[in-house]
């Protein structure tokens, strides 16, 4: 079975999740946005207490609040990052990006191990994932998807009744949109959609209940 445990960290809180094979036990951190000492170690006890290896960190994208605990996972666990080359200029002002919204950084961020693009497979275990790239909330925002499972890492693509913001940097409405279109909403309805904020939600009830599509 795929396994997922979900956090909430950070001010902005942002829900960072842990997926697993249970049999392998390998897993990957999606979007480490854990921020304060206490939020590391709640990330850390977990990891242990599961007896978990953590293969890579996946992000959604590469907004500060979700890879405000990259530093910490990637040197506790070992772990890579991996993402889309379309948000690396993200990485370059994490710090000034998290000023701007009153939090306090050291800067320290990790670099892109591992690029990720559309069509891209990664596996957790026995499960593959399928990468699929839906820009408009950043130009590199990926969902990673497992058919298998029926669940969807959507990041800040969309929410439960509302989809991601498009007025920060590289954002873009319309792009947004036709991909949310084309790409998520032609999954199966019974997909659960795991969101960067939020309780989840599935593909069927956005079809049918979100304003914006
Ligand atoms: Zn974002
Ligand atoms: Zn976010």
């Amino acid at each position: 079975m795929l396994k997922i445990k979900s956090f909430e960290f950070n001010p902005i809180a942002v829900n960072t999740y842990v997926a697993w094979d249970d049999e392998s036990l390998e897993g990957v951190v999606i979007d480490a946005g854990c921020y304060t000492p206490d939020e590391n170690e709640m990330l850390r006890q977990f990891i242990v207490s599961e007896n978990l290896t953590v293969k890579q960190i996946w992000a959604t994208h590469l907004h500060f609040d979700h890879i405000l605990g990259n530093a910490f996972a990637a040197k506790t666990f070992g772990a890579g990052l991996a993402a889309h080359r379309d948000d690396e200029f993200l990485l370059k002002n994490f710090k000034r990006q998290t000023e701007i919204f009153g939090l306090v950084s050291n800067g320290e961020t990790v670099p892109i191990a591992r690029y990720v693009d559309e069509g891209d497979i990664l596996s957790v275990g026995r499960y593959d994932f399928t990468a699929l790239h839906v820009p408009g909330h950043s130009p590199g925002s990926l969902v990673y998807y497992c058919a298998k499972a029926g669940a969807a890492f959507a990041g800040d693509v969309i929410f439960r009744d509302s989809i991601g913001r498009t007025d920060l940097w590289g954002g873009n409405y319309e792009q947004l949109i036709e991909g949310i279109e084309t790409k998520l909403l032609t999954l199966p309805d019974t997909t659960v959609v795991y969101t960067g904020h939020g309780g989840a939600t599935s593909i069927g009830y956005e079809k049918t209940h979100n304003p914006y599509l």
